[in-house]
């Protein structure tokens, strides 16, 4: 079997890597559990130096790493280069911090000195998607490197180039052999090693049906897990919202990464009272986006990461449209070669609306008018989702207590969410749960042990 990169501008196959057997699997996980051994007594400066390094190697080529980034899923070259440069200060922040964040934790008893120490668990499998290539597997391999931990890697299918040469890296960087390993496998053989008993925990970013197969296996087999999965994040944007900074704002948080990233603004939730204004002005700027080669610098909408995810957001689209949806804006493909989709509009998405509870991978928003403030929070919680969200108002105070009253795992006030290193990322619902970066996502995969001395 082969795993193959296909430019998803062009259609073209790139390259091609064969796959593992099931028995190297086995092997891989053997040699990542002797990797354990010796990596978990290492001390917090031996495995600085070797994520400094990482990140300088990410920056001193940052250029091509970028490029191989858009010729495996697609998107737009700077935001390729944005992401490499955002690995680089994940790697930056845990090389610098994981010392303090792992430190022992007095418990504060009278009567004897009491306290938690953060080992290591052992060999960690990741599971990650193709959006974002680079920065999915750095988010979780990075911090249980500098945790002590071994990793095995399963990225998605589509952007091996990205998966061999993250692998290249983390071994350029002084990692002993063993401690991260790229495995090239179907998604049936991550059973083979979850199922293993030297195997401590996965971590998977993706699709709801992958993170309930995931997590049904870790629950079989007692492992511990994280889940980043799906959102639908609501855009609340209340009547004194300053619209220009919104419109902007709407358009960058729906068609990041081309409208694939879990974190997009999905269902923009509008006010009456400003509600056509809004429309009038979101439907212009929308419209105004340059669909076209990812290389290319002027390009302001990318294809999306493959012909089958054009296809499916299409079908989506159509289901949405035959249940009763009105199409304000695009809602098809232009006629060009490449897995792209035109910017859309949709409008009177109802609650029996099969998109209703969807998530839509790709540059299509969804527009709902609501009378009042309490209705947008009923609306934005009306979701199984519960990954991100932001709310649009002049009066922060009024935007903090609608913030707080939205059931989601990240809430941001005149911002869509965002990903940063120091802040906690994660959900609640069907997005999943456990959260990623900052002092939390170190602590996921660490025996917090109590110590006790009487
Ligand atoms: P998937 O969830 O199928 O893929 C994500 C990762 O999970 C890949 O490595 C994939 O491997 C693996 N995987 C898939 N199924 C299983 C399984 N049963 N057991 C173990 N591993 C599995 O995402 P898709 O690419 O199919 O995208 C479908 C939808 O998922 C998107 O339209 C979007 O809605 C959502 N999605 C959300 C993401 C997020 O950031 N939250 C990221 C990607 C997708 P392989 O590639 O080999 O199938």
């Amino acid at each position: 079997m082969t795993i193959t990169s296909v430019n998803p501008a062009t259609n073209e196959t790139i390259r091609q890597f064969e796959a593992l057997h099931k028995d190297d699997v086995t092997d891989a996980v053997n040699k990542a559990h002797e990797a354990f051994q010796a990596w978990q007594k290492t001390t917090f400066e031996q495995r600085k130096k070797c994520m400094l390094k990482f990140a300088k190697l990410l920056r001193d080529d940052a250029d091509e790493y970028a490029r191989i980034i858009t010729l495996d899923m697609g998107k737009r070259i700077s935001e390729s280069q944005y992401e490499i440069e955002y690995c680089a200060n994940i790697a930056e922040y845990y090389a610098n911090g994981a010392e303090e964040f792992l430190a022992d934790q007095s418990m504060n008893q009278d009567d004897a000195d009491t306290y938690l120490r953060h080992e290591p668990l052992g060999v960690l499998l990741g599971v990650m998607p193709w959006n974002f290539p680079f920065y999915q597997v750095v988010r979780f391999a990075t911090p249980n490197i500098m945790a002590g931990n071994t990793i095995l890697m399963k990225h998605a299918s589509n952007v091996p180039q990205c998966a061999s040469t993250i692998e290249d890296l983390y071994k350029e960087c002084g990692l002993p052999d063993g401690v991260y390993q790229n495995l090239f496998i179907p998604s049936e053989f991550v059973e083979v090693i979850v199922s293993d008993s030297r195997v401590q925990g996965v971590s998977l970013t993706g699709s709801e049906p992958a993170g309930r197969a995931v997590a049904a296996l870790a629950g079989k087999n007692l492992k511990r897990s994280v889940l980043e999965l799906g959102g639908n994040d609501p855009f609340i944007v209340l009547e004194d919202a300053d619209l220009d900074d919104v419109v902007e704002k709407a358009v960058q948080g729906r068609t990041v990464n081309a409208g694939q990233s879990c974190v997009a603004s999905k269902r923009f939730i509008v006010v009456s009272d400003i509600a056509d204004e809004f429309m009038k002005r979101f439907k212009q700027a929308m419209s105004s986006l340059q669909l076209g080669d990812p290389m290319d610098e002027e390009t302001t909408l990318a294809p999306l990461s493959s012909e089958s995810a054009a296809v499916k957001l299409q079908e989506q689209v159509q289901s949405s449209i035959d249940a009763g949806a009105t199409v304000v804006l695009g809602g098809d493909r232009p006629d060009r070669e490449g897995a792209y989709f035109n910017p859309t509009i949709l409008t009177d998405v109802t609650p029996d609306n099969p998109t209703f509870d969807q998530e839509l991978f790709g540059p299509v928003a969804t527009v709902y008018v609501v009378d009042d403030e309490d209705a947008a929070v009923e609306l934005a919680n009306r979701s199984s989702y519960g990954l991100g969200g932001s709310v649009y108002s002049t009066d922060r105070e009024r935007a903090e207590r609608i913030a707080c009253r939205v059931h989601t795992g990240m809430m941001f006030i005149n911002q869509p969410t965002k990903s940063q290193a120091e802040l906690p990322f994660g959900g609640i619902k069907n997005s999943g749960y456990g959260r990623e970066l900052s002092h939390l996502g170190i602590l996921e995969f660490v025996n917090k042990k109590l110590i006790h001395l009487g």
